[in-house]
């Protein structure tokens, strides 16, 4: 069947035969702009020979645009009801399979190994469920998975933490951790009233094209986050003291390690750079 995800009408008549009602606690914001999806998939530049893994397929809309351009689509959904409801949706596409789960849950580096071995390259899109972005996010580029780029709608203030630069106040941990694996960019913004139900925020779409080679390098990466984290979980305090308080490093140790980079004892976790927080890092580790 050949159904128009974006009008409401058909949305509500689907829903309504499938018994479903919205959950909040699932992030259920469904997509209803006719122009979003098709633009979404087109920016991702698939082609017959890659694999995109979608996170949170809802009743198929963005999946659909992704299945008329990549050679094969995984779409991870954790609600159950909404399985009855793809298989309608998406029954006309054979390069559509739907994995049910939990996306922070799964095994990716094997589900990535199974699904797309005849894809060149692997590419995640997602109208990512807004109470794991960071989450999710983190999971995708920690993980070291074999994927080319993360094209994601999120809300429109993490799309700015996100894409922030490092070294200014819009940036934050998780700035950091999207520049140490790739370079993060602001697509497009989508108006609160593009979805069904509408949220309360605005949202944007951004693409991380991760880094083929690694750019940075440090020992032990779980403890670099750990680090980076501290830096950043008081804001309006010193790195000096950030650092000693969450982490027990000696004041003195850290001023040195700032001295060494000719950074003054009073700078905050904002005003760092991205090759500085590596090498701070080194320092004192
Ligand atoms: N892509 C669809 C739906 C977006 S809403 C659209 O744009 O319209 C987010 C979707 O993520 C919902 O379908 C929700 O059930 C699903 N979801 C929420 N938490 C999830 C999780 N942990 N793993 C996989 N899917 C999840």
């Amino acid at each position: 069947m050949n159904y128009n995800l974006c009008d409401i009408k058909t949305i509500e008549s689907l829903l309504k035969k499938h018994g479903f009602t919205f959950s909040k606690a699932l992030g259920q914001n469904f997509l209803i702009d006719e122009k979003v999806c098709p633009k979404m998939a087109e920016l991702l530049c698939a082609n017959s020979k890659t694999g995109v893994l979608e996170i949170g397929a809802g009743i198929g809309v963005l999946t659909k645009e992704l299945c008329k351009r990549a050679g094969k689509v995984c779409a991870v959904e954790l609600d159950r009801r909404l399985y009855p409801v793809l298989s309608e949706t998406l029954g006309d596409y054979d390069n559509f399979e739907l994995v049910e789960g939990d996306i922070m849950k799964l095994d990716l580096k094997a589900l990535l190994e199974e699904k797309f071995s005849s894809c060149n390259s692997v590419k995640v899109c997602a109208n990512l469920p807004y109470y794991i972005t960071s989450p999710v996010i983190m999971l995708l580029l920690e993980s070291r998975l074999p994927i080319s780029e993360i094209e994601v709608m999120v809300q429109k203030e993490a799309a700015d933490r996100l894409c922030a630069e490092i070294g200014t106040r819009e940036a934050g941990a998780v700035s950091v951790a999207v520049n140490y694996f790739g370079k993060a960019e602001k697509l497009f913004e989508v108006g609160r009233e593009s979805f069904m139900p509408s949220p309360k925020v605005d949202s944007a779409v951004i693409k991380i094209t991760l880094y083929s080679e690694p750019r940075y390098s440090v020992d032990d990466e779980k403890r670099f986050f750990t680090f980076i984290r501290a830096a950043f979980a008081q804001r309006r305090k010193t790195l000096v003291n950030s650092l000693s308080s969450s982490l027990g490093i000696p004041k003195g140790k850290i001023t040195e390690a700032l001295k060494n980079e000719g950074l003054s004892a009073s700078v905050r976790a904002e005003n760092i750079t991205m090759e500085e927080f590596v090498r701070l890092y080194g320092l004192l580790y």
